[in-house]
């Protein structure tokens, strides 16, 4: 997801999330340091627009995956990446984004489904959103301002990652990307059309990977 450009509090649970505030800097750091950013793909690519497989083997080559994610997130100044933006299809994504105490979250969910909160607990956030895979546009877009998304980490561990403010916007978006659906998939058509007419007026600032057909 690209930074944001705005966020409130959701109801706090009872439940454990995993700690991934500590040691922030120093996890991302370590993570791009051993990882290569690869080039990202746009909206009209395929791999976007399907649902990725299941992520079944948490090993090294995971691990590695998980570093180039990070490497290409930095590159590309984004708070959040699945893996179908460097073009792989499995169900992964990193994050590296500020909730809405200014707290910097840093990690990574596969297989990751997001809680359905009941109606009466949803406080919409119109925020505005972007998109690394659609570069250089913003929209707003309402969605919940706390999320509760299921996964497992990097050895397969369960785990439950909490968010609030742009923060939980992050998580929504990400598990999206891994269904394929773009943030430009909850717009109206009209709405897309001016997200699409501010990308091709804008050069993105990381490499991309060029779509083939026409
Ligand atoms: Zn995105």
């Amino acid at each position: 997801m690209a930074q944001q450009q705005e966020s409130k509090a959701g109801p706090a649970r009872a439940e454990e999330f995993v700690d991934d505030t500590t040691d922030a800097a120093a996890r991302e750091e370590a993570h791009t340091g051993r990882g290569t950013a690869r080039p990202l793909t746009v909206v009209g690519n395929p791999v976007l627009h399907r649902e990725c497989r299941e992520v079944t083997e948490f090993d090294d080559a995971l691990a590695t995956l998980i570093d180039d994610m990070f490497a290409s997130q930095r590159a590309a100044e984004g708070v959040g990446l699945a893996a179908n933006q460097i073009g792989v299809d499995l169900k992964v994504f990193v994050y590296d984004c500020a909730d809405d105490e200014g707290v910097r979250h840093v990690g990574v969910v596969c297989n990751p489904v997001l809680d359905q909160l009941p109606a009466e607990e949803r406080v919409l956030d119109d925020g505005s959103e972007g998109c690394l895979s659609v570069p250089g546009a913003y929209h707003p877009l309402a969605r919940p301002d706390y999320a509760v998304v299921r996964g497992q980490d990097a050895q397969g561990k369960p785990i439950v990652v909490q968010g609030t403010g742009y923060f939980a916007r992050c998580l929504q978006h990400e598990t999206d990307h891994l269904y394929g659906y773009l943030y430009t998939d909850r717009l109206s058509k009209r709405e897309r059309k001016d997200v699409f007419q501010q990308m091709a007026e804008n050069t993105p600032r990381y490499e991309t990977v060029p779509n083939d057909q026409p």
